[in-house]
């Protein structure tokens, strides 16, 4: 029988992290995940919801611990998902997030390195869509590929393009395998409330049970390329498989406004017109705006033969089905 492969996985409280190790888990990896800091207050829920995951504690500003994760781990895979990974956020934090979103990722791939396994692990680095900016003049009728311009307009994103060409150098430099999945905005029951989507839907549940009367956003015009992220990590994993290192889109191939997003979010319960439930408030606006991004993913689906099995509809359907059930267990006990 095949020895058990092993992978770690940075970020694993994160949306993505949740999903990933799911994943892995029932193709039977061991899993590790990089836990960050004392009391972490998600160790209690991944202990809880993913007890088969080994938890090790590092953080990517500390190389170090990195270098004692992969000797720990001993992966053959190895996900980046770990980042200070809120746009918003990082204007208000943006040296922290050039340490955690660029640097770490360097840290990361020396980690791989010094321990002698450059040869042996393979490394998903997550880049991301914000790498492209949005931009009119930089904006393909089809969708970004993986051959479009870079124009991040945000720290967060110029931070996530440094990981990008630093994980592409050393899959030059040092003959690794690097791979970087390009992901766009992807979406689901694990999303944090403080991305649009999910608090959308965390909203209407509420509203619509009577806990909460409205809901406050910034600009609704913007459009993005909204996916599952269950989908998306079947792709990561499919670009760690592959025979060789790349970079590689994944998008729907759609794009949708906020304003579409709220329809359909307040529609799933019964709310025809969202209007008197949604006011707008400044602070939940950008010192630069990413006014539309739209990917094109047919590389991925290509050469991968990764494929998105929820469409838009389905993915508003599901989240707001899922906080609709928190909800009401939220109004049981008080
Ligand atoms: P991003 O695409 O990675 O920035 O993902 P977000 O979900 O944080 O934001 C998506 C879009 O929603 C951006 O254009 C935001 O400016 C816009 N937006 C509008 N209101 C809000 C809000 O209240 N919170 C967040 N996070 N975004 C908002």
């Amino acid at each position: 029988m095949a020895d058990t492969r092993r992978a770690l996985i940075t970020g694993i409280t994160g949306q993505d992290g949740g999903h990933l190790a799911q994943l892995l888990n029932e193709k039977g990896y061991e899993v590790f995940g990089l836990l960050r800091g004392q009391h972490n207050p998600r160790r209690a829920e991944v202990e809880r919801d993913m007890p088969y995951v080994h938890l090790i504690e590092g953080d990517l500003t500390d190389p170090t611990s990195l270098v004692r994760a992969v000797e720990t781990s001993n992966p053959d895979e190895l996900y980046n998902l770990a980042a200070v990974s809120h746009v918003g956020y990082s204007f208000k934090n943006p040296s922290l997030t050039a340490d955690v979103t660029a640097k770490g990722v360097l840290n990361v791939l020396e980690a791989v390195r010094v321990t002698g396994r450059e040869q042996a692990t393979r490394v998903y680095q997550a880049s991301t869509s914000e790498m492209f900016g949005g931009l009119d003049y930089n904006r393909p009728g089809a969708g970004y590929n993986e051959n479009s311009l870079f124009h991040p307009r945000s720290p967060y994103g110029v931070a996530k393009l440094y990981g990008h060409w630093i994980a592409k150098n050393y899959r030059e430099s040092y003959d690794m395998f690097v791979s970087c999945g390009i992901l766009f905005n992807h979406e689901g029951e694990r999303r944090g409330v403080e991305f649009v989507t999910r608090k959308i839907t965390h909203a209407v549940a509420r509203i619509k049970l009577g806990l909460q009367p409205q809901i406050e956003l910034g600009d609704l015009w913007p459009k993005r390329d909204w996916g599952y992220a269950g989908d998306f990590v079947e792709g990561m994993w499919r670009m760690l498989q592959h025979s060789e290192p790349d970079d590689f889109v994944l998008a729907t191939g759609e794009t949708h406004s906020i304003e579409e997003f709220l329809t359909l979010a307040f529609g799933e319960v019964g709310i025809d017109d969202w209007r008197p439930y949604v006011t707008q408030n400044p602070a939940f606006m950008r010192p630069a705006e990413v006014d539309i991004l739209l990917g094109d993913p047919s590389k991925a689906e290509k050469v991968l033969g990764w494929e998105r099995k929820v469409d838009f509809p389905g993915l508003v359907s599901l989240m707001v089905a899922h906080d609709l059930r928190l909800a009401e267990a939220q109004r049981l006990s008080v």
